[in-house]
């Protein structure tokens, strides 16, 4: 069937693990239990003000307040995408089954 009549639909647990996704956006994640360090990536910062949770994939930021529930919020304001194109691009943008 070509994809223009396939339905697609989020899958949340196809989303990349958190550690490994902020990884390879170049983010070094510091410290050590739930809540890691890290540069925030969305305003000019020197002293890490980002907190990323390393299960769940949150992050927020004490300067900026920039801040979202998982990497897919992430990949969408670093990138600059809306829903569908993030979760594509993360592969986590499927045929229904
Ligand atoms: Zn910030």
């Amino acid at each position: 069937m070509p994809d223009n009549f396939r339905r697609f639909v989020f899958n949340r647990r196809m989303l990349p693990k958190p550690a490994d996704y902020y990884a390879s956006e170049g983010l070094r994640l510091l410290g050590r239990g739930a809540w890691r360090d890290a540069l925030c990536p969305f305003h000019p910062d020197t002293n890490p003000s980002m907190r990323v949770h390393i299960d769940k994939g949150a992050f927020r930021c004490m300067v900026c307040g920039a801040h979202g529930g998982d990497v897919l919020a992430f990949h969408m304001k670093s990138h600059g995408l809306r829903f569908t194109e993030a979760a594509k691009s993360l592969g986590a943008w499927l045929p229904a089954p």
